[in-house]
């Protein structure tokens, strides 16, 4: 008996709810508490500090020493009447988490007195030693010090009894070695591009800002099987495990009822994340049984990224409350579907438009249509390196797979737009527009309904979807941090629009006005980005075909995405728009394929664990279980024929029933077989894992991490698969109360 294995699921299924605490009245009442936002702001600085940071929030001017230490003894008040003793800065390196160094509010003084202190140089930069963060060897070990810079654009907020400061962090030398440097560079890149071809339609728009909302999907298991699976501790995914006789082809638990022990947690974390300021809207059940999703009102990016970093945090933490655990991982078990993170996504501008919403009237229309198809175009531009901005060890399992975007980008617009697009391309040849058609602009234009019916009926199968007002990224990982899709979103769109000026400009006053220029320029785009969009099933083989006639790109794996972040053309793309230089793409480019690298080299390390201390001697023991069964059969009916024979007995009906069953051949021909099958599943699973470990050995010898990453998943990763088909074999061969971990009808089924 597996003592292990049944104590996790004895205390699995003998759990009671635990409430939670969530206050019964209005979330409106503690929404934002836990945060140094506005009103705290104008509560706990004075009045010209106040200002001061509001424009560098707003316009982006820098804050003076005065004002920062204004800002921070406002803080550190407020910190403290909240119950706060220690502080940190808050940054997001390129490991994937979240980093934190808390340093406490206490100082002593020369005359060795203690005291609270916090000045606006603690709150404005920090200097931690970050030597084991990746850095792609923009850092060297000899100058490990990495500097992290205060992000005033993102309020400060408590976390447990910590004050976090939202900061960026940068390698001595001023390159970034986190996400959010970038991304706020591309917010600003992507607001002076955007605003600009606002100008040509009104000229009120001062600023344009990028908005997010994202669909977070995670499974829950609870803690006590979790902890049984060494696969699930170390790689967040099963790496082994066969398949339950349910999967989710019933397809009830979609927005089925959420168990009570689940609701009590998601209320819990809800809680927490409105203290937060995080404004959660969205909670239900996903496809897969256990699975769930939740999603927040939209706001700009910068904000919603670290509201995301933070949610992701947060839940993990509620969930140990309720003896429960988080998985964030893309693709956790097999057969069923993985976890994305939807990545919706607009802009905005100061005048209150959303410029990826159709409006009421043929004017407003071009500008939705302008920002519209430079969307489509952009990404017909860049699709490889949007391919790269979603490439993770995790998603490779997600992308292509049965039920996910697949690894082919391609842009899903709905039957309405399309005929809009079409009309376009048939009616308004390249030139001066005629009166006609100049009626027929207004007209067509006028007719594009401000609430689009696809809304309703969209393509859940395309990677990057129109849904109505937004574009939609399915593809991101359900653990990525979306800076590295927006990133590259808003660095494609912000050249794309540059590029649309320039074009539109181009044309201006020689053959035509502003808005026939623009009409000659978007036709353009319209046709020379038609091939990628893609109204049909994603999911289908004739799709395949079909995209790479078009000629589309259909990358499957990492480390081959990740080689389009290098080219010559992305060095170019970012550099221009001052994003990354090469030097920090090329870095980027070699953290992924080390973190890539690693993930496979852990999952290798644990799937050979798991066979060999766990799988093998199991199926061993129910062999020798069933071996000892044979011989028994055989000694006592084999004694029985003898003792028969031997006295000389020809009784009929006793040589009849030694027929039926006393033939000791035929009683234990099935047992034979299984114990044949057994050995022959253990020696394949040893071969495989032996070889596994040789190919590992031989690839660790290479220095070029590029090439590592690419052997790993070519040579390494394959085995997994190998391994997994023969245990999970012998999982549904041999005696349950003998098999070593929670199966998949318990991890999945209890809740
Ligand atoms: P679903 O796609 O599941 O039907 P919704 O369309 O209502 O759900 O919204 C999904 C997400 O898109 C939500 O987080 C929502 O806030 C976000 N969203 C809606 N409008 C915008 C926008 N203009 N910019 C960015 N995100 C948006
Ligand atoms: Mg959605």
């Amino acid at each position: 008996m597996n003592s292990l294995r049944f104590k996790a699921i004895h205390e699995a299924i003998s759990r009671t709810p635990l409430i939670s605490e969530a206050p019964s009245n209005r979330v409106s009442d503690f929404f934002g508490k836990n945060v140094f936002g506005r009103s705290q702001v104008q509560r706990y600085v004075p009045e010209s500090a106040f200002k001061a940071l509001n424009d560098a929030i707003e316009k982006g001017t820098t804050i003076d020493r005065k004002t920062a230490d204004e800002v921070a003894s406002g803080m550190k008040t407020w910190a403290l009447e909240n119950g706060v003793t220690h502080y940190t800065h808050w940054f997001q390196p390129l490991t994937g988490s979240s980093a934190e160094k808390h340093d406490v509010f206490m100082d002593i003084t020369p005359d060795g007195r203690p005291i609270e202190k916090f000045s606006g140089s603690q709150l404005a930069q920090q200097e931690p030693d970050a030597s084991s963060f990746p850095s792609g060897g923009i850092r060297n070990t000899f100058e490990a010090r990495g500097y992290t810079a205060w992000d005033p654009s993102s309020p400060a907020f408590i976390f447990g009894k910590t004050l976090c400061i939202p900061t960026i962090y940068l390698s001595y030398t001023g390159e970034a070695l986190d996400y959010k440097t970038p991304l706020l560079k591309t917010l600003h890149a992507l607001d002076k591009a955007a605003t600009a071809v606002c100008q040509y339609f009104d000229k009120n728009v001062k600023k344009v800002h990028a908005t997010l909302g994202w669909e977070q999907e995670y499974f829950l298991v609870d803690s006590a099987l979790y902890n049984a699976r060494p696969d699930l501790i170390y790689s967040g995914r099963t790496l082994m495990g066969a398949t339950p006789p349910k999967g989710q082809q019933l397809e009830d638990h979609y927005f089925g009822s959420i168990p009570e022990r689940v609701n009590e947690y998601m209320r819990d974390f809800e809680t927490e994340a409105y203290k937060l300021g995080i404004p959660l809207k969205t909670r239900h059940n996903e496809v897969a049984p256990h699975q769930y999703e939740v999603a927040p009102i939209f706001e700009e990016v910068n904000i919603a990224v670290d509201h995301n970093m933070l949610l992701m945090d947060l839940m993990d933490k509620v969930a140990r409350r309720h003896n429960l655990n988080v998985l964030f991982h893309e693709k956790p078990f097999a057969g069923i579907n993985g976890s994305g993170k939807h990545n919706n996504w607009s802009m905005s501008t100061d005048t209150g438009i959303n410029l990826l919403s159709p409006g009421k009237t043929a004017e407003t229309n071009l500008m939705f249509l302008t920002f519209f198809v430079n969307v489509i175009k952009a990404v017909h531009e860049h699709s490889d390196l949007l391919r790269a901005a979603i490439a993770s060890a995790g998603n490779d399992h997600r992308l292509g797979a049965n039920e996910a975007p697949p690894a082919i980008i391609s842009v899903f617009i709905g039957s309405q737009l399309t005929h809009t697009l079409d009309e376009f391309e048939k009616k308004f040849k390249p030139g001066k527009l005629n009166p006609n058609e100049k009626k027929a602009l207004k007209l067509d234009l006028g007719r594009i309904p401000e609430v689009l019916l696809d809304n309703t009926d969209r393509n859940r199968t395309s990677p990057f979807a129109f849904t109505g007002n937004k574009f939609e990224f399915r593809a991101v990982g359900s653990s990525a941090n979306c800076s590295q899709a927006m990133i590259t979103l808003n660095t494609i769109v912000t050249h794309q629009l540059t590029q649309f000026k320039k074009d539109v400009d181009k044309l201006t006053g020689k053959s035509a006005n502003t808005e026939e220029a623009i009409v000659q320029v978007l036709h353009e785009y319209i046709v020379s980005s038609k091939n990628i969009r893609f109204e049909g099933n994603n999911y289908s083989k004739e799709w395949v075909k079909e995209a790479e006639k078009r000629g589309l790109s259909n990358i499957q794996s990492t480390p081959a995405a990740l080689e389009k972040l290098t080219t010559p053309k992305a060095h170019q793309l970012f550099e221009t728009y001052h994003i990354f230089n090469k030097r920090e793409l090329e870095a980027r480019h070699e953290i992924q394929a080390e973190l890539f690298t690693k993930k496979i080299q852990i999952e290798s390390r644990i799937i050979a664990d798991m066979a060999l201390t766990h799988v093998i001697p199991s199926a061993i023991k129910y062999q020798n279980a069933l071996i000892d069964n044979v011989k028994g059969i055989k000694e006592i009916f084999g004694l029985r024929q003898n003792n028969l024979a031997g006295v000389g007995i020809n009784d009929n009906k006793l040589s009849e029933e030694l027929n039926d069953c006393g033939n000791s051949e035929n009683l234990v021909d099935a047992q034979l077989s299984m114990i044949r099958q057994i050995s022959e599943r253990v020696g394949l699973i040893r071969t495989n894992v032996e070889m596994m470990i040789e190919e590992r050995k031989k690839i660790n010898q290479l220095e070029d991490s590029i090439a590592k990453a690419r052997y790993y998943g070519e040579k390494v990763k394959p085995y997994f698969d190998e391994i997994r088909y023969h245990s999970d074999k012998l999982e549904i061969l041999i005696d349950d109360s003998l098999w070593p971990f929670p199966k998949y009808r318990e991890l999945l089924f209890v809740k």
